[in-house]
C-alpha cells in the first residue's frame, strides 16, 4: 500500500517543527547552537497566553450557550453544573447531563437541583463518614500526644530548675547557673510556643470537621427538594415524642398524607411543575408544624405527620384545615401561566398509643388513607379500629 502524501505533511515551520520546539521547551533548554532569541521567547510566551485567553473565552461562550439553550436561571449551581459538564471535571455530573439530554433533550432548573443534591448525598457515603471519623481519631491522638509532650517538658523544666537550685544552694557558680537557667527558660518558652501553634492547628481542623459532620447530619436527615425532615429524621422524632407522650400521659397522633392523582399532575404539566406542587404542599403542611407537631416527607408525594398532645380526631381536624386550604386554591403553572386543575390530598390519622407498636399505628393511618382515596379522595379519615 503506497502512502498517499498526507494533507498534514509539515512544511519546514509546520507541525513537526512546532512539536520539536515544544519538546525542546519541555526539556527546559534550547538545542546547542540554537539558543532561543528573546523575541522568540516573548512570542512563545504571548502565544501561550493568547491560547489560554482563547480557551477561556470559548468556555465562557459555551457555558452561556448551554445555560441559554436549556433556559436555565443564572444561578451559581447551574453555572457550576455547566462548567463541570463542559470541562468534564466531574464525571458524575457529566454522565447525568448526557443521560438526561439523551432521554429528554433538555436540562431544567429543578433537575439540576436534584442532581446536585444526589451528588452531595453521594459525598456523604459511609466511606466519607469513616474518613471523617478517622480524622477525628487522628486529631485526638495528636492532641493527646501534644498534651503529653507539653506535660513532660514542664516536668523536665521543673526538675532542671530544682537541680540548678540545688547547685546554687551548694555554693555553685551563680553566673553559670543563671546562664543555664536563662537558656533552659528560653527553650521552654520555644517549646510552649510550638505546642500552642500545633494546638491552634488542631483546633482549626476540629472545627472544620465539626462543620463537615453537621452538614452530613443535616443532609442525612433532610429532604433536599422540600427542605422537610425525611423519613429517617421522622423516625427519630417518633421515638422521642412517644417516650415524652407516655411519660406525660399525653395523646399522640400520627398521620399519612398523599397528594391525589399526582401522576396526572406530572403527566399534564411536567415533572418540574410536579416538583413545585410538592414544595407548595410541603409548605402548607409546614405551617402546622411546631415543637410538638412534626411533618416529614415520607417519600414521593407522601408526607407523614406526628402530633403530640392531640388525639386522632383533633389531629384530623387540623389536617383537614390544610386540606381545605389547598383544595380552595387555584394554582397556576408557572412554566406557562396556565391555570391548573384543583390540587388536593387525602390523609389518614391514627392514635399511636392505642396500638402496641407505633408501626401498627402507622399501618392503621395508612389504611385510613387508603379508604379516604377509595371514597373519593380530598378527605381526611381517622383510623376506625385498632387491629
Ligand atoms: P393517588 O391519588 O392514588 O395517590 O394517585 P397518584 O397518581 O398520586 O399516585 P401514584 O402512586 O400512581 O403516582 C405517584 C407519582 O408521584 C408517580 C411519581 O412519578 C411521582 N413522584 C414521586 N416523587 C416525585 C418527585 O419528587 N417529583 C415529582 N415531580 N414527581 C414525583
Ligand atoms: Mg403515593
Ligand atoms: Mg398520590
Amino acid at each position: 500500500m503506497s502512502a498517499a502524501p498526507s494533507p498534514f505533511a509539515s512544511p519546514p515551520h509546520g507541525l513537526t517543527d512546532r512539536l520539536t520546539r515544544w519538546a525542546r521547551g519541555l526539556s527546559g533548554k534550547a538545542e546547542e547552537g540554537e539558543e532561543e532569541t528573546p523575541v522568540e521567547r516573548r512570542s512563545r510566551a504571548s502565544t501561550a497566553a493568547d491560547r489560554e485567553i482563547t480557551r477561556r473565552r470559548k468556555l465562557y461562550d459555551d457555558i452561556g450557550a448551554f445555560l441559554f439553550a436549556h433556559d436555565l436561571d443564572l444561578t451559581s449551581m447551574n453555572f457550576s453544573v455547566a462548567l463541570d459538564y463542559l470541562t468534564g471535571t466531574n464525571i458524575g455530573i457529566e454522565k447525568a447531563v448526557k443521560a438526561v439530554m439523551m432521554e429528554r433533550g433538555q436540562v431544567t432548573n429543578s433537575w439540576v437541583e436534584t442532581v446536585v443534591a444526589e451528588q452531595r448525598a453521594d459525598e456523604i457515603t459511609p466511606e466519607a463518614l469513616v474518613a471523617m471519623l478517622d480524622k477525628v481519631e487522628e486529631n485526638l491522638t495528636l492532641f493527646t500526644g501534644l498534651m503529653h509532650e507539653s506535660r513532660s517538658s514542664a516536668k523536665d523544666y521543673g526538675a532542671a530548675l530544682q537541680e540548678h537550685a540545688k547547685d546554687l544552694a551548694s555554693g555553685g557558680d551563680a553566673e553559670t547557673v543563671l546562664g543555664r537557667l536563662v537558656s533552659l527558660t528560653r527553650s521552654m518558652v520555644e517549646k510552649t510556643r510550638q505546642v500552642e501553634t500545633q494546638l491552634r492547628d488542631n483546633q482549626k481542623q476540629t472545627q472544620a470537621l465539626r462543620s463537615g459532620l453537621e452538614n452530613a447530619r443535616q443532609a442525612a436527615e433532610h429532604d433536599f427538594l422540600t427542605g422537610l425532615p425525611n423519613r429517617r429524621a421522622f423516625e427519630g422524632a417518633l421515638r422521642e415524642e412517644l417516650s415524652l407522650a407516655r411519660a406525660q400521659g399525653e395523646p399522640l397522633a400520627i398521620g399519612f398524607c398523599d397528594i391525589d392523582h399526582f401522576k396526572i399532575i406530572n403527566d399534564t404539566h411536567g415533572h418540574d411543575t410536579g416538583d413545585r406542587v410538592l414544595k407548595f404542599v410541603a409548605g402548607l403542611l409546614t405551617k402546622i408544624s411546631n415543637d410538638r407537631c412534626h411533618v416529614a416527607r415520607h417519600g414521593g408525594e407522601e408526607f407523614v405527620m406526628l402530633f403530640r398532645g392531640k388525639t386522632a380526631s383533633e389531629a384530623c381536624a387540623l389536617v383537614d384545615k390544610v386540606r381545605e386550604d389547598l383544595a380552595g386554591r387555584s394554582l397556576v403553572n408557572r412554566a406557562n401561566g396556565e391555570k391548573m386543575e384543583q390540587v388536593t390530598f387525602s390523609a389518614g390519622v391514627a392514635d399511636v398509643l392505642e396500638y402496641e407498636h407505633p408501626r401498627a399505628a402507622l399501618r392503621a393511618a395508612d389504611r385510613a388513607l387508603y379508604l379516604a382515596k377509595e371514597h373519593g379522595r380530598n378527605r381526611v379519615y381517622v383510623a376506625a379500629d385498632t387491629d
